[in-house]
């Protein structure tokens, strides 16, 4: 029981050299300041920059460092984290310091209420307006309606159940549909607020195709949960 690992963090980098090094300081800084077992858990997508090297040669004796031999996807990179992962409970963070480490208690602590999937739901997003933030909600609006989901911000931090969260298989694209993947399976879920940074180091992986790929994975989710 006392070697049991209490939190683990998942994160996925693909080239992020820019802000891998103050990721980590910062996601270790926090969890020590926890007072319960944990890990970090980062999976090098295949990076083709520095972020490998730095991960290496990091200090963080609770760091594990996967890596994937190519870019695999962001899906793929988190789904070998969380198998990797033995928290009781797993947070799920990006790299890129859009989501701030200093706020894992504020998700841990709600989920530490008994609630199976505490889903961030980022507030002020500094992002472009007819690119991201419309075709996000307007996504955000059809999975709740067709699946009963209450989560209103389905991509990006979260702190989940490891055990229900290691049983879920995860096709491409699923990593923005966790809080649906729980709800399916009968857990909890409920939002929380959180903070929305810019990225200031590296850019984003996804342009414009992303809208009609998160169509095509709304309309497979829809498939596989429907029958
Ligand atoms: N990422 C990854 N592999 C990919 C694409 C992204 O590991 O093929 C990681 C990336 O390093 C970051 C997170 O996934 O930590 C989110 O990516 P990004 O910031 O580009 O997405 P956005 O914030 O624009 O949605
Ligand atoms: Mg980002």
């Amino acid at each position: 029981m006392t070697n049991e690992i209490f939190l683990s963090v998942v994160s996925p980098m693909h080239n992020e050299e820019g802000c891998a090094q103050e990721f980590l300081d910062r996601t270790q800084k926090v969890c020590s300041q926890l007072n319960c077992t944990y890990e970090i858990i980062i999976v090098d997508d295949g990076s083709t920059d520095s972020t490998f090297t730095i991960l290496c040669q990091s200090t963080i004796t609770e760091l594990t460092t996967l890596q994937l031999t190519r870019n695999t996807g962001q899906t793929a990179a988190i789904y070998a984290g969380i198998q990797h992962s033995k928290g009781r409970y797993v947070i799920i963070i990006d790299s890129d310091l859009q989501n701030l480490p200093e706020e894992i208690p504020l998700l841990l602590n709600k989920a530490k209420q008994g609630i199976d999937c505490v889903s961030g739901i980022r507030q002020k997003r500094t992002e472009k307006v007819l690119s991201r933030k419309i075709p996000s909600k307007i996504a955000n609006y059809f999975l709740r309606k067709i699946t009963g989901c209450p989560a209103k911000d389905m991509g990006g931090f979260k702190c989940i159940n490891g055990q229900l969260l290691r049983d879920i298989p995860l096709r491409a694209g699923q990593h923005r549909f966790l809080p649906i993947l729980v709800w399916v399976r009968g857990g909890s879920v409920e939002d929380v607020p959180v903070s929305s940074a810019p990225r200031t180091t590296g850019e984003s992986h996804y342009g414009l195709s992303r809208i009609l790929d998160v169509i095509f994975d709304i309309i497979l989710l829809w498939f596989q949960y429907s029958f």
